[in-house]
């Protein structure tokens, strides 16, 4: 299986699962809990949320789709920048291990910048891990001078990963987000992988799944699993999908598959602001 380091040396599953609007509409919860549960036997045992999605939904939806098997994943969550203070998120961290059932998240981290020092929320964080309600905490949608800020706020190097949009058709973090991550031996979490769905298979990804006998998305998924420090986490409310995602592990990309995907979808030429979706 796949793992990655994190910087105290923990090993973490490299595929894991995005939940994002999963929980939400009662007609799909039951397959959306099936896929979930499929994932975690296939060894996508990491498992992303946010008390944003769905405003709590998604986090209750977990705490019943992931009954009985809470122990053999490793359980991601994030807190809202507006409650992000040093009480703040103390109290948004009971409400979705509530949610969730479990008595602690493996790791906690800043949904994305917002009003609050980031010095409250380090101290907040730390709080949390010493009660042992978190194991980690990390952080998202930091670009690079977010990241440098974060370093230089006292308690800012307890940070564990950054989780960023990354894929085929978003490669800006490669410019200086990526290399910085390195340097600091960090794991980035690439979100939104296939681009929700978005990217195009056609051309370059079709003939390199047709040469792997894989499909496009698969391709998709091993190129942003090809850096041993990426972590990556596409959704799939599916099973079939769910199914299809976990095969991408077994798919090695050659030099000549990442030079056709470098024409079809180049790396940055410039430095550019960090998206978001
Ligand atoms: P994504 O994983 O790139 O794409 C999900 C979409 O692709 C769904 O519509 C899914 O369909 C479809 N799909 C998945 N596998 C497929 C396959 N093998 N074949 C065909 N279609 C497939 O997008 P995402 O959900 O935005 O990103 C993944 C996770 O990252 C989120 O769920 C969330 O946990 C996290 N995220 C974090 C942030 C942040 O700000 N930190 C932002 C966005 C996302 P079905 O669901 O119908 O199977």
């Amino acid at each position: 299986m796949k793992t990655v380091q994190l910087p105290d040396g923990e090993k973490v599953p490299a595929l894991g699962i995005g939940t994002w609007m999963m929980g939400e509409r009662a007609n799909a919860r039951k397959e959306e809990a099936e896929s979930v549960r499929l994932g975690v036997e296939l060894g996508l045992k990491l498992v992303d949320t946010a008390e944003m999605y769905g405003e709590g939904a998604c986090e209750s939806f977990l705490g019943e789709a992931l009954a009985g098997l809470r122990d053999k994943v490793f359980l991601v969550s994030k807190v809202y920048p507006h409650n992000a203070s040093r009480a703040g998120v103390i109290a948004a961290c009971e409400r979705s291990l509530k949610r969730l059932k479990t008595d602690r998240l493996d790791l906690y981290l800043l949904h994305w910048r917002g009003g609050v020092p980031l010095a409250e929320t380090i101290i907040g964080f730390e709080h949390l891990k010493s009660q042992g309600k978190i194991r980690h905490w990390g952080v998202s949608n930091f670009d690079t001078d977010d990241m440098n800020e974060l370093y230089e706020t006292p308690g800012g190097e307890g940070c564990v990963t950054n989780q960023v949009l990354y894929n085929l058709t978003r490669r800006g973090p490669e410019w200086d987000l990526i290399p910085w991550l390195q340097q600091h031996e960090m794991p980035l979490m690439a979100y939104s992988p296939i681009e929700q769905g978005r990217i195009k298979t056609g051309g370059a990804l079709a003939e390199i799944a047709a040469k792997h006998g894989a499909k496009p998305f698969q391709v998709a998924l091993a190129w942003a699993l090809r850096h041993p420090g990426n972590i990556v986490i596409p959704k799939a409310s599916h099973p079939e999908h769910m199914r299809e995602n976990a095969g991408a592990r077994d798919i090695t990309l050659d030099a000549e598959d990442i030079a056709k995907l470098d024409a079809a979808f180049p790396p940055p030429s410039r430095k550019r602001s960090l998206e978001m979706l």
